[in-house]
């Protein structure tokens, strides 16, 4: 039977949520299946309201000892089996959310005509400028829940992977996924790892969760620890939200207008799918990524000097500019920097990562 990974919220769980394997039965909501602390919701025990940033996703809630707990069904398949198992004795409240939903959406699709209007009015008065400007980015970016980001991040993606040659699930695949997946486990996105292949040596994170690494950037490295430095830092370029700050730098209020009102023209999300390779972050940006990867790093006990060797030995490549070192130009200070967080970080416990480089590399070439 299918699983699936939902955020759940009640007593003692973070506000932003946890994420929850679920599965469902023709008995009701198995909570983390096969767990020891397994837990079956017969349906009769579950409130079914509309939720999510659009209203378009169920919301489960139920009542244990003196608290209150729900779930979110996002997932599409997760929404059509749970549709389809529900009970008869449900029907009348899942009559109810379908008919929230649409009208809903049908709102909201007024409402964010009204407020692009809003929206629009400061600009035509001339501060357009000020959508460039840091401090309005920023706090346009506090106002965006994590949820419509990482949808916009959905977005994003598959509007990216249209360019991309997506390396199919083995070995590679694996290992950037496990690694990867070593620094998400506190995060409120659901980070999900590409590897593309192009030979290029680059790597780039979407907003809300995804990450590409490219094929030429695992070939150029000599150590399951190199390429985990590079994922650490981007991962960093997603909690810090440098991603999803660069594209309204770079797009301006409209995606500001459009994460708000969760409405997208088709052209602005291929317009900012188009920019997500070539994002320029910024110095503070990039060291404050460099900076927090390592405690990424150091929390999953993996070696840190790969961070290091990785990119000094690339900047002593000579031939084709490396588009990973122009947004990242490997400095005396950059490394310097590293080196004094590593010391300060205190020690440092670091496993070898379980992989076998000369093979992940044969078959790369393959
Ligand atoms: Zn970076």
């Amino acid at each position: 039977m299918e699983r699936f990974e939902v955020l759940s919220f009640g007593p003692g769980i973070r506000p932003h949520g946890e994420r929850t394997p679920i599965r469902i039965a023709p008995e009701g909501v198995v909570l983390r299946p096969g767990e020891p602390t397994e837990e079956t919701l017969p349906f009769e025990a579950l409130r079914v309201t509309a939720g999510g940033f659009d209203h378009n996703q169920i919301a489960l809630t139920w009542t244990k000892g003196e608290g209150i707990w729900s779930l979110i069904l996002s997932d599409p398949r997760a929404k059509e089996i749970f549709l389809t198992t529900a009970p008869p004795s449900l029907a009348p409240q899942l009559a109810q959310w379908r008919k929230r939903t649409s009208r809903v959406q049908r709102g909201m699709r007024l409402g964010g005509i009204l407020l692009a209007l809003l929206l629009l009015l400061p600009l035509l008065l001339g501060l357009a400028l000020w959508w460039k400007s840091d401090v309005l980015a920023e706090w346009a970016v506090h106002r965006i829940s994590y949820a419509s980001e990482a949808q916009f991040g959905n977005l994003l993606f598959e509007q990216a992977r249209l360019d991309l040659t997506l390396l199919p699930e083995g070995e590679t695949t694996k290992m950037v996924q496990e690694i990867g997946n070593r620094f998400a486990k506190e995060a409120p996105y659901p980070f999900q790892w590409h590897v593309a292949e192009d030979p290029t040596i680059n790597a780039f994170a979407i907003p809300g969760g995804h990450v590409v690494v490219f094929t030429g950037l695992i070939e150029a490295a000599d150590s399951a620890e190199e390429v985990a430095g590079v994922l650490a830092h981007e991962a960093e370029h997603v909690l810090q939200r440098h991603s999803l700050k660069g594209m309204v730098h770079q797009l301006g209020w409209r995606v500001v207008v459009a994460l708000l009102i969760g409405e997208w023209g088709g052209g602005s999300v291929g317009e900012a799918a188009a920019q997500l390779q070539v994002l320029k972050f910024g110095r503070d940006q990039e060291s404050e990524a460099d900076l927090k990867a390592l405690a990424l790093l150091k929390k999953a006990e993996i070696d840190p000097k790969g961070m290091i060797t990785f990119f000094s030995r690339l900047s002593k490549e000579e031939g084709v500019p490396i588009p990973l070192l122009s947004t990242h130009p490997p400095s005396a200070d950059r490394a310097e920097a590293i080196r004094a967080e590593i010391k300060r970080l205190g020690p440092w416990k670091a496993k070898p990562l379980p992989y076998d480089w000369n093979q992940i590399k044969k078959k790369l070439a393959e």
